[in-house]
């Protein structure tokens, strides 16, 4: 007979029923759920023991509950794996089916507990899944001490009691579980909310300590960090705090070392029964009965741990390694946000202290020109005090070559240096040539422009200097040497016969010097010419030829003095060009003379040509010293002499006449060399056109 059959049990069963539900639906603590699940199951169905085991989503058991009679008894976990693995429950959860036996010794599916010895012998028992949803939420046991105990009604009973309290019993587990995801959440949120409300390291560690010792409620926290092969307790919190700071920990021992390898954290729910426990995990002077201890972590690298020692509670709540994970985790990128902020400050400061101690003047500005900052330098060039600075704007401190800056200073939003030679207003309304440096920079972490404006007024005056000398040498020298000249021509005339082969060769002498000072002041004088844009005047249709034969003809005997070989390389013709022919000369010799001087004697100089197109290109080439690649743009510069070649003398104008020379015939020079490789120049000149060949013969 099925309970459906008789009404007056169905109505009673309703009434059973309804009731459990409404006893179930009022809690929502697991612990009471299931104690009423228990009671209920053996006051309506009877039997002596009840037993009831919770399942998470995974289908392992969280919870488990026992009444005998009316007393309630907690599993052990060891208990409750065994009864899930091979005892009848475990048998239940595989079938998702309930089952009743009525006599346990005869079924193999009954294991035998431990604690039943004293009542070994036949039993009857009932065992039903509790089903939620589809979802296997747990299983209900009930047992009686005799044989049969049961009938198929009370099987059909527990079934339906089961299935009321599946429902309530995840209820119950959802809420718990998230009342338990909720507290972690807030002590997390809170403790994130903590840390990072400083960047300063001390603060933000003392944050960590205090956020871990409101969440776990522990005797002591401390805080370690990774240096070197050991972990350096930098702070602590509570009892022995100041024991424990600056202690250390070798990355290889004890439950601290396996915490920063492996990167996981552990409870040491007994530092008695915990293997991995060394001697170096004691703190002296701390007594150390248990402890949480968590890596603190930042971008998947363990920066140091957190220990939480001693539950002031006695034991750790279930929680506790969750809410230390977490904390670890925010530690982690709070001191790591305060170890870049230290870092930043200390670059900050850096920067600060060069700039206040260049020698050179700084000044910083806002995209908009503003002065932000001012060193000292700055104030002592300009005469203007920081203070006055602050009020001022570049450009009224210097003449702003806006061509180069861009007027909104958008060329210098690249990263690039941007330099000009201007003018320095000063206070006391002079001014003075200034070299500038223009960049963009990082300053008290606003994006910036720094100005460096060098005063250069000693090497302008310098220039100065060379240019007045210049101008000396060719007024007040070549009319004496003009006349130099011309009297030894007279003198030469004068000789009788019979001495004239000695004189002549001292007169040789005179006149080579004479000539290379003509060439020099003719050199300085057409450089100021061409450089005052001048055009060249005198071109002619020259034989090139015959020019560099007889060029080389003239140096000759200078490099023979010097045991150099000169080399020519010329082909059998070449077309005339259209030159000053003296200018060309002088360039040729120029490079000649140059060739020989920075090479050793016994070095060969070769001096070559050859017609392309519409030019003739000329080259020398020597084994010299060679130019380094810095240099070989300045080199045509005037005045300029490369440093470290001090012992040979020069004015450095030979270079920049041969330049200013050869592009004044619209041709090109250009220089071919490595340090210690000798070097090679090259130009050209412009081949003459028919007309202008014409134009000669007239
Ligand atoms: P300087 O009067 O000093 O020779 P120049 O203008 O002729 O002046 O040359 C400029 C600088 O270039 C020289 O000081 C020298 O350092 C370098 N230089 C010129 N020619 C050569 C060369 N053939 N080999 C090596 N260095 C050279």
């Amino acid at each position: 007979m099925t309970l459906s059959e008789n009404p007056d049990r169905t109505r009673a069963l309703l009434e059973l029923l309804f009731h459990v539900s409404r006893e179930l639906a009022t809690a929502l603590d697991l612990r009471t759920v299931l104690q009423r699940v228990l009671y209920g199951a053996l006051q309506n169905v009877g039997g002596e023991r009840c037993s009831i085991v919770v399942l998470d989503d995974s289908g392992k058991a969280v919870d488990a509950t026992i009444v005998y009679g009316s007393e309630v008894h907690e599993h052990t976990t060891q208990q409750m794996r065994e009864t899930m693995e091979r005892g009848l429950a475990g048998w239940v959860i595989q079938n998702r089916k309930g089952v009743y036996i009525p006599d346990t010794a005869k079924d193999a599916r009954w294991l035998m507990r431990p604690d039943d010895t004293d009542r070994i012998g036949s039993k009857s028992a009932i065992c039903v899944p509790l089903l939620a949803r589809e979802k296997l939420v747990g299983v209900l046991t009930l047992v009686h001490t005799t044989p049969n105990a049961f009938s198929i009604e009370q099987f059909d009973l527990m079934q339906a009691i089961a299935d009321q309290a599946g429902i309530a019993v995840l209820n119950a587990r959802l809420y718990t579980e998230s009342q338990r995801q909720a507290r972690v959440m807030t002590a997390l949120a809170e403790g994130a909310a903590a840390m990072n409300a400083s960047l300063r390291m001390d603060e933000v560690y003392q944050r960590i300590l205090i956020q871990t010792m409101q969440a776990l409620q522990v005797e002591t926290v401390a805080l370690g960090i990774v240096e070197d092969d050991k972990i350096v307790f930098r702070a602590a919190a509570g009892r022995n705090e100041s024991a424990i700071r600056g202690k250390s920990i070798p990355l290889d021992r004890g439950v601290v070392g396996t915490v920063t390898r492996e990167g996981r954290g552990v409870v040491v729910a007994d530092v008695r029964l915990e293997e991995n426990f060394d001697e170096a995990d004691r703190l002296e002077g701390v007594e150390m009965r248990a402890m949480v201890i968590a890596p603190i972590q930042t971008q998947g690298r363990v920066i140091g741990i957190l220990e939480a020692i001693n539950p002031l509670a006695g034991a750790f709540d279930p929680d506790a390694l969750l809410v230390m994970t977490g904390i670890g985790g925010l530690a982690g990128t709070s001191i790591q946000n305060a170890q870049l902020f230290e870092r930043l400050q200390a670059a900050h400061k850096r920067y600060r202290d060069l700039f206040e101690e260049s020698i050179d003047p700084i000044v910083i500005t806002d995209w908009e020109g503003r002065i932000l900052e001012a060193n000292r330098q700055a104030s002592l060039l300009s005469g203007y005090t920081r203070e006055e600075l602050q009020t001022m704007s570049i450009d009224q401190l210097h003449e702003v070559h806006w061509s180069k800056t861009g007027m909104e200073f958008e060329l210098l939003r690249g990263d690039r240096m941007i330099s000009y030679e201007s003018t320095l207003h000063k206070s006391d309304e002079t001014h003075i040539p200034a070299e500038v440096h223009a960049r963009r920079v990082e300053f008290d972490s606003t994006d910036s422009i720094q100005w460096i404006l060098r005063d250069i007024t000693e090497r302008k005056e310098l220039d100065n200097l060379r240019e007045d000398l210049t101008s000396m040498i060719y007024h007040d020298l070549r009319s004496p040497l003009a006349n130099i000249i011309s009297s030894l021509d007279v003198i030469a005339t004068l000789v009788p016969e019979e001495e004239r082969a000695t004189v002549l060769s001292i007169l040789k002498i005179a006149e080579n010097s004479t000539d290379r000072i003509q060439r020099l002041i003719s050199s300085l004088l057409d450089v100021s010419r061409l450089e005052s844009g001048q055009p060249v005047a005198d071109q002619t249709a020259v034989d090139t030829l015959a020019l560099v034969r007889k060029t080389l003809e003239d140096v000759e005997p200078a490099l023979r003095g010097r045991k150099q070989t000169l080399v020519e390389k010329l082909p059998e013709a070449l077309p005339p060009i259209w030159v000053d022919e003296d200018m060309a000369r002088r360039v040729l010799i120029n490079l000649i003379e140059n060739s020989s001087k920075y090479s050793p004697s016994e070095s060969t100089v070769e001096v070559g040509a050859r017609a392309e197109g519409e030019w003739v290109h000329f080259w020398v080439k020597d084994q010299g010293s060679g130019i380094p690649p810095s240099e070989q743009d300045h080199i045509f510069d005037k005045f300029t002499r490369i440093r470290g070649k001090g012992k040979i003398g020069g004015l450095g104008i030979g270079l920049a006449f041969c330049r200013l020379a050869v592009q004044g015939h619209g041709g090109r020079i250009w220089v071919e060399s490595d340090t210690g490789k000798g070097s090679t120049f090259h130009f050209t000149f412009p081949v003459a056109t028919e007309e202008q060949q014409a134009s000669n013969v007239e």
